[in-house]
Formats: C-alpha cells, sequence, structure tokens
C-alpha cells in the first residue's frame, strides 16, 4: 500500500472541498477501496471518509424516498419503506456479499464499485485496457465465463458487479451529486458508461464529483416488485445473471406497465427497454414473457465461455415475470 493521508469530512461541503485534491479519493465503508489499494491498483494521495454524510432515508412530498449516501446497505434494505414499496432493492442487497460487509457498505461506495474481472485483478500476470489504457484485454481470449454478453467492446468485456444498482436502474433512481462545479442530479441508468474504447472511464462523473443521495421516485408498481440473482454460490458469490423486476397487470389480464433491469450481462447495470416495450399491452401468459426476454437478449454477443447467459437471461427474466404475475409456465 502507498503512504495516503486520511481526511474525515464532515458533511457534504467539507468532502467536495477535499475531494478536489487531484489525488483525492472518497472512502466509504473502505469494502472495496481498500482492498483494491492492498492490491496497489488504487493509490489514492488522500482519502476522505464521507461516512459522515447523511445517512438518513427520508420520505419525498412526492412519494419517493431519499436515500442518504453514507447510509449502509443493512440499513438501506431492512428500511421499513424500502421493503414495503421497493421490495425488489431490499432483496438485491440481501442478495449480495455477505452480512458484515453489508453492515460496512454505503449506497455511494455500492454504486462505485469496480468490476471483478479477474484479469483486472492480475496486476502481475495479466494485460487489461482498465488497468491500463491501451494494454490490451486478456479476458477476450481467456477465461470470460463471468463476462459481458451486452453492450461490450472489443476493448473490454467486463460486468459490473453491484446487485443493488441493478433494482435501482429498474426503479428509475436518480443520483444526487455534489462537486467543485455545484450540485447536479443524474438518473442512475446514466451514470455507468459502456466500455468503448476507454474503458478506464466508467462513469459519468465529472472530477471530484461526490454522491450525496440517491433517490427513489414514487413507483406505485414497485410494490409488485422483486429481484432474482443465478450464482454458482448461494451466498458470497456475485451475479452470473441477475434480474430486478416490477409488473403491473391490469384486470383484463394485460401488462399495463414493467420495469426490469439486468446485471451481470453487462459493464453496466442493463435496462430492459426492449423487453419492456415487448410486454407492455401484451397478455401477461409465459409465452409473451418468454418473447420479451427473446427481444431483449437479441443483440447478445456471447464469448467462448459465457454463451450460457444469454438462455439463463432469457429463463430468468420468463421466470421472475412469471413468479411476479402468478402466471403458469
Ligand atoms: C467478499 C465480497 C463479496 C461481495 N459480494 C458482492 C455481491 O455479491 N454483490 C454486490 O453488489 N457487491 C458485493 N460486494 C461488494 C460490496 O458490495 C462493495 O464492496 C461495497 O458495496 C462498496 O461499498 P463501500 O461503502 O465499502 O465502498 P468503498 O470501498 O468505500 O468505495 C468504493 C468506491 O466508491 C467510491 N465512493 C464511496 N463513497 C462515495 C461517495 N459518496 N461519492 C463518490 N464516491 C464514493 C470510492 O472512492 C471507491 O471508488 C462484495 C465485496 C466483497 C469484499
Ligand atoms: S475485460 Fe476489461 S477489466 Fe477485464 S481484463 Fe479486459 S479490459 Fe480489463
Amino acid at each position: 500500500m502507498n503512504e495516503f493521508r486520511y481526511e474525515r469530512a464532515a458533511d457534504a461541503a467539507a468532502a467536495t472541498q477535499l475531494g478536489a485534491h487531484p489525488a483525492a479519493k472518497y472512502l466509504g465503508g473502505g469494502t472495496n477501496l481498500v482492498d483494491l489499494m492492498r492490491e496497489n491498483l488504487e493509490r489514492p494521495g488522500v482519502l476522505v471518509d464521507v461516512t459522515g454524510l447523511s445517512a438518513a432515508i427520508e420520505e419525498q412530498a412526492g412519494g419517493g424516498l431519499l436515500i442518504g449516501a453514507a447510509a449502509r446497505n443493512t440499513a438501506v434494505a431492512e428500511h421499513r419503506a424500502v421493503r414495503e414499496r421497493y421490495p425488489v432493492l431490499s432483496r438485491a442487497i440481501l442478495n449480495g456479499a455477505s452480512g458484515q460487509i453489508r453492515n460496512m457498505a454505503t449506497v455511494g461506495g455500492n454504486v462505485l464499485q469496480r468490476t471483478r474481472c479477474t484479469y483486472f485483478y492480475d496486476d502481475d500476470g495479466a494485460r487489461c485496457n482498465k488497468r491500463t489504457p491501451g494494454q490490451g484485454c486478456d479476458a477476450l481470449g481467456g477465461f470470460n465465463r463471468i463476462h459481458a454478453i451486452l453492450g461490450a467492446s472489443d476493448h473490454c468485456v467486463a460486468t459490473h458487479p453491484s446487485d443493488m444498482c441493478v433494482a435501482l436502474v429498474a426503479l428509475d433512481a436518480v443520483v444526487h451529486l455534489d462537486g467543485p462545479n455545484g450540485a447536479r442530479a443524474l438518473p442512475l441508468v446514466d451514470l455507468h458508461r459502456l466500455p468503448g474504447d476507454t474503458p478506464n472511464v466508467e462513469t459519468n462523473l465529472h472530477p471530484g464529483e461526490l454522491i450525496t443521495a440517491v433517490e427513489l421516485p414514487a413507483l406505485p408498481l414497485a410494490r409488485q416488485s422483486t429481484y432474482r440473482k443465478v450464482r454458482d454460490r448461494a451466498s458470497y458469490a456475485f451475479a452470473l445473471v441477475s434480474v430486478a423486476a416490477a409488473v403491473d397487470v391490469a384486470d383484463d389480464g394485460t401488462v399495463r406497465d414493467a420495469r426490469i433491469a439486468l446485471g451481470g450481462v453487462a459493464h453496466k447495470p442493463w435496462r430492459a427497454s426492449k423487453a419492456e416495450a415487448a410486454l407492455r399491452g401484451r397478455p401477461a401468459t409465459a409465452a409473451h414473457f418468454r418473447a420479451a426476454a427473446e427481444a431483449e437478449l437479441a443483440d447478445a454477443r456471447p464469448l467462448r465461455d459465457n454463451g450460457f447467459k444469454v438462455e439463463l437471461a432469457k429463463r430468468t427474466i420468463t421466470a421472475v415475470l412469471q413468479e411476479l404475475t402468478g402466471v403458469d409456465a
């Protein structure tokens, strides 16, 4: 580990002032950043501890919730309003990491955690364009079972690891930011980037920008929402494929509205807009759910070892929609 200075920020104003230092990194629970520092993959000169920022979960005038960036993952998952009105978010969080990590991890840090591509971590033995731009990507011709099938490029095929973000994207969450140029809000779906030819640029954050909160808009259909994660082990494993979904079926049995997002398939939490469009106005049947999944995965480009993810994603989307609507196969 390199030498660094530690500063604790009392509030967002102090944090952004300290974070303006070019070598600064914000520190949430440290469950990802400290690991990356130990591996020498992150080398901040100043660590700005932002766990003193708001951790409150507050009701909004329009019926949504504002979750402070310093809220711990466990607190969000267990919050009564989240469990009742946004169960998909509670379930996504509880499907991630372990109890101890969830007790430490913060909302801001979970959103900005880095990929789990094994070649990215292998600084001594593997080439990685994300770690060292222009170096090449050993995952492309290597063992790429856990890598992306949607939206990838010849420069990077890594996936985004967060479960929470998949639910947040399905819920149309908005990220509140503060930084050297003032405060702004960004839909979470626009925060993370696809890799293109600059996989080292992972988000649309401006330098020094801080996440202050995540807002969940009022979304009545989210009461009928859930999260399903398919992984190699029952716990302590990242998603091979995950599905966050909410669905509203009218009395005549047609789908009035649906929200779907996928994890484990792309460089960012993947909003399944094509599947949603294919569902709206159609009868809620297993055949239509499968057709919606087919529409979403039509552009999938599997690699040597992860072709199974295409069928897995289709089946998981279909199964989750059946579970939410009570429709039999
Ligand atoms: C063994 C293990 C298993 C795991 N399994 C899962 C899993 O299955 N699913 C899953 O989703 N996650 C999993 N995780 C990841 C875990 O959820 C993340 O490590 C955690 O959410 C990061 O939160 P943190 O607060 O500790 O972030 P930190 O490690 O403190 O920070 C992570 C990043 O966010 C930045 N940051 C932190 N707060 C802010 C802020 N307010 N504004 C701007 N930048 C900020 C930091 O600078 C850093 O770049 C696992 C982790 C471990 C170690
Ligand atoms: S997939 Fe991306 S993160 Fe993994 S080695 Fe290639 S460039 Fe690096």
